[in-house]
């Protein structure tokens, strides 16, 4: 049972990595299919998701809206918070 856990950590942080480029559309169609699976059966990984989702959507109308300066940087400060929390190595 442990050694599922370790492995599946693994997978997760993979996954993680290549989570931006998902969300980008910027993966072979096989790639897309397997992350897919993955946030289907594991919820950490699709919170993960959903935040990057936000972040991305978030960055993209304060670029068309020209959002306030006060708003640009708390966007930035997440998105180096979120890319902090994905390099943090689980074991
Ligand atoms: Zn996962």
């Amino acid at each position: 049972m442990s050694a599922f856990d370790a492995s599946h950590d693994a997978h997760c942080s993979e996954i993680l990595q290549r989570i931006f480029f998902f969300i980008d559309n910027e993966l072979e169609r096989a790639d897309c299919d397997e992350i897919q699976q993955h946030l289907d059966e594991c919820q950490p990984c699709l919170e993960k998701y959903k935040l990057e989702s936000t972040v991305k959507a978030l960055v993209q109308r304060s670029c068309t809206e020209h959002a306030p300066d006060q708003l640009r940087e708390r966007v930035l400060l997440r998105i180096r918070a979120v890319q902090v929390d994905i390099r943090v190595d689980p074991s």
